[in-house]
Formats: structure tokens, sequence, C-alpha cells
């Protein structure tokens, strides 16, 4: 490792947190996920922060620099956290508090930019003219490489997840009811699944919560899903119809030519991309459809790693 540049990436997200030593070659070392601190006060998660990269830095002594990734709004030359709903995060001055407490230049990024970035440099559509990564986890974000530049307009561009799709949904953590994110995160599948729990459906997933076994989480539910557990065909089906809509919505927007789907609910398994395309069809303008190829990132948790690092290693134009 030695006269190699190390950045090192951490892509903060509401379930966990990844990191891991990135070189300008895109190599990943010493890749870790630990549960983020969301059960305590919002400056848990900060002093998480801190412990993880002194740890890197007790490994590694010259580490370059800190790419943070982080699932909301960010300014990266004033190095500030300016709001992070599900981490209940605003106006965070992060660069300054991490450069005193750790010795080391930090950089932010949106999360779901950072897994835009991850995808052009080293993904499965690198160099691509126009593409859009959608991270459906906690929440659901969303980033935009348009004629090969990242759209990031203030810091606050891009928050597909904050679409209105039913002004009389769900509440959701921005404050906004039915926003997209409230269909179609991995908490909002949960969640819908939770709230149908005892509509007289379930038979698989109602056994496996009684024994106890795990949490109900999106995974189980896919789990389930493919055992054709009726709640569960009826939660993933529903979550498919929410998902081709804002798909849908952001291909006559953007004329996509593709869209990267990554982050824990599209980890779950590869049952959400099955016929998600011919539910796009009726919401889509008519020239437009059939034009779009839908994919899970290759690069899997790490892809926001790698992009958050790719700030210190590669240039892209930003607008
Ligand atoms: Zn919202």
């Amino acid at each position: 490792m030695r006269g190699e540049k190390w950045v090192l990436g951490i892509d903060v997200g509401g379930t966990r947190i990844k990191s891991g030593l990135i070189n300008d070659t895109g190599e990943c070392r010493d890749f870790k996920s630990i549960p983020t601190a969301m059960d305590k006060e919002p400056s848990a998660v900060l002093s998480q922060l801190t412990d993880l990269i002194q740890d890197y830095q007790d490994n590694l002594p010259d580490i370059a620099g800190v790419g943070l990734a982080l699932p909301g709004s960010v300014n990266d030359r004033e190095g500030v956290c300016l709001y992070c709903p599900n981490l209940r995060w605003r106006d965070v001055p992060l660069s300054q508090k991490y450069s005193q407490a750790v010795d080391l230049p930090v950089r932010l990024l949106n999360d779901a930019n950072a897994a835009c970035l991850g995808e052009y440099f080293y993904g499965k559509n690198r160099n691509a003219q126009t593409l859009l990564c959608i991270t459906l986890g906690t929440g659901v974000g969303s980033g935009l490489i348009f004629k090969r530049r990242l759209f990031v307009g203030s810091g606050s561009g891009m928050e597909a997840g904050h679409m209105v799709i039913d002004p009389n949904g769900p509440p959701c953590a921005c404050g906004s009811k039915g926003c997209w994110e409230t269909y179609v995160s991995a908490n909002a599948v949960v969640r819908r699944c939770q709230g149908q729990m005892d509509a007289g459906l379930s038979t698989i997933l109602k056994k496996w919560l009684q024994n106890g076994d795990s949490p109900l989480t999106a995974e189980l539910i896919f789990k389930a899903y493919r055992l054709k557990d009726p709640l569960a065909q009826r939660i993933v089906l529903e979550t498919k119809e929410y998902l081709a809509l804002g798909l849908a919505n952001l291909v006559n927007l953007f004329n996509l030519s593709v869209i990267v789907l990554t982050g824990g609910l599209a980890e779950a398994g590869p049952d959400l991309l099955e016929g998600l395309a011919e539910k796009m069809e009726p919401y889509t303008y008519p020239p437009l459809r059939g034009s779009v190829r839908l994919e899970y990132s290759i690069l899997g948790p790490r892809a926001g790693v790698l992009g958050v690092a790719s700030l210190w290693h590669k240039e892209m134009e930003w607008i």
C-alpha cells in the first residue's frame, strides 16, 4: 500500500454505515458495514463516525482524505450537512468537526450522487452519457449524470424520493405527505406489510414472526414472496407498481437510457426488476416507451463508498 493514495470512503445510511479504503483504480480494502446508531440521539452517529475514522487511521496512518456520503442535502464547499431527515440532522458543520477531530480533510456528497459516481467511474455503465442511479434504502435517493456531468443544483437537486405521488399518502420524514419514498423505500415496504399483517392473508410471514426467528425486514418479505406467501406477493407487486410510476416520471423528464438500482431493497433480491419495465409502459410518454434499460449495480453495497472516494481521485464537473 506504500506510495499509493488511499482515501477513506464512508456511506452513511439510515440502517448501516459502509466504509472502505479506496485507491485511484477503485480497489477497495477493509470494507466494513456496521449498524447505524439510529436508536440514540442524532449526535450518536457523529461519534460513531469519529470512532470509525480513527480505527482506519490506526491501521493506515497516511490516509489522504475522507469522503462522507450522506442521505440528504450537503454543501461540500462549506463542508456542511444542510438537511438529512432520516438522520435528524440540519446545518451540521461536518468538515470542520472531523478536520479537527481526526486531522484529515473531509469532503461531503449526497449518498445517491455518490452511488451514481461509483457506477459512472467503476460500474458497468462507465462513462455513460446519461445515467440515473436510485438508492432504495431507509429512504429513496437519486443521482443523475446528465451529459457526463453530475447534476447537484444547490446541493438539494434530484430529490426524486420526495416527489409527491399521492397528496393523501403517508407522512414522510421531510414533513410532506405521499412522497415516493413513503411507498418504495425498504422502510416503507416493511411498514406497509406490517399494516396489512392482520388482513387475514399472511401465512408464512406470520409464522416466521411468531417464531421470533427474525424481525420483519424487506429481505424477509422477499424471501416469503419467493415461497408464494400471499401477503408478501401483494406487497411486492404494490411496490413494483409504485416503483414503475416514479421511474416512468423520471424517464419522461430526462429521456434516460439507463437506470441503476442500488440500496438495501435492491439487494434483497432479483425479484424487483422482473416485469418492472412492462409496468412502466403505461406511465411513460409514448415516444420514450421501451427506451430505458433497468439494472442493479454490480458494485452492490460498495457503490456509495467508491463514489464518494472518487471526489479525491477523479475529475467530474457538477451542474
Ligand atoms: Zn418527503
